[in-house]
């Protein structure tokens, strides 16, 4: 009976995304692709970031040099300052538009954008992500009480999205937050990281040891999150600490 109830309601579905178009959430346009919220158009305006970048932290150079015989070029910060993690991949820069599809993503109370947010991160980076071999995906996690607000854990749906098309576990609450903290975006950067300082904790330090982690997060701003992030990973014994975001600033 259950079965039935579920089948009639997946035909019915099915038959709805065919008869009524999506309404692309930037233009507004209306297109066929019933399961995703942005339109290839819009889709095509999204200033994916494509070689050369740092090896490091994966910042795109502005300058065109000839660093196409050296795949191992760091950008100035990273060899002033070395950051903590292995290697860093955003898809994209943060921009008018991915602002946009970010800001309707946490704050519009629509998780079901995640899946158009997995797309831009898959479209460039799929093979990189599978080359770098992660063994564990470990999402930034929401303070609880934030996770209350907002109803749905950003950054656990991305995970869980490229997790499952890279056949990776996810890691569920063992990075958590321990402080609730005023939202990065509100602060400059000495105060972000201040603010972030001891925010978070490993719970559980067997999972990570010796593996290789692979951290998720929305978009990688002044890395202040990021860096205390994989702090507390690199402190529970990972091996290598990798940092995807779908943007970078
Ligand atoms: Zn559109
Ligand atoms: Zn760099």
């Amino acid at each position: 009976m259950v079965l039935r109830r579920l089948f009639t309601m997946n035909f019915l579905s099915k038959i709805l995304d065919i008869l009524l178009p999506a309404k692309c959430l930037l233009c507004g346009g209306l297109h066929d692709k019933g399961m995703e919220n942005i339109c290839l158009t819009c889709m095509d305006k999204i200033p994916f970031i494509k070689e050369p970048s740092c090896a490091k932290c994966g910042i795109p150079f502005e300058i065109l040099y000839s660093i196409e015989d050296n795949p191992d070029y760091l950008c100035g910060r990273c060899r002033a300052a070395p950051p903590l993690f292995d290697r860093a991949l955003s898809a994209c820069r943060y921009d008018d538009t991915v602002r946009e599809i970010v800001s309707a993503y946490k704050y519009q109370n629509k998780p079901y954008i995640g899946k158009d947010l997995i797309s831009i991160v898959f479209r460039f980076l799929k093979d990189k992500i599978a080359e770098l071999s992660p063994e564990l995906i470990v999402p930034v996690p929401l303070h609880i009480k934030r996770l209350k607000e907002r109803g749905y854990d950003q950054s656990y749906i991305l995970a869980e999205g490229v997790g499952r098309e890279l056949n990776i576990p996810v890691s569920y609450k063992n990075l958590t937050r321990i402080r609730y903290t005023t939202p990065q975006v509100e602060l400059s950067g000495n105060e972000r990281l201040k603010n972030v300082k001891g925010a978070f904790s490993i719970k559980d330090e067997f999972e990570i040891k010796g593996k290789g982690i692979l951290l998720i997060d929305d978009v990688f701003t002044t890395g202040a999150t990021i860096r205390e992030c994989v702090k507390v990973i690199r402190g529970a014994g990972a091996d290598k600490v990798y940092v995807l975001t779908v943007a970078r600033a």
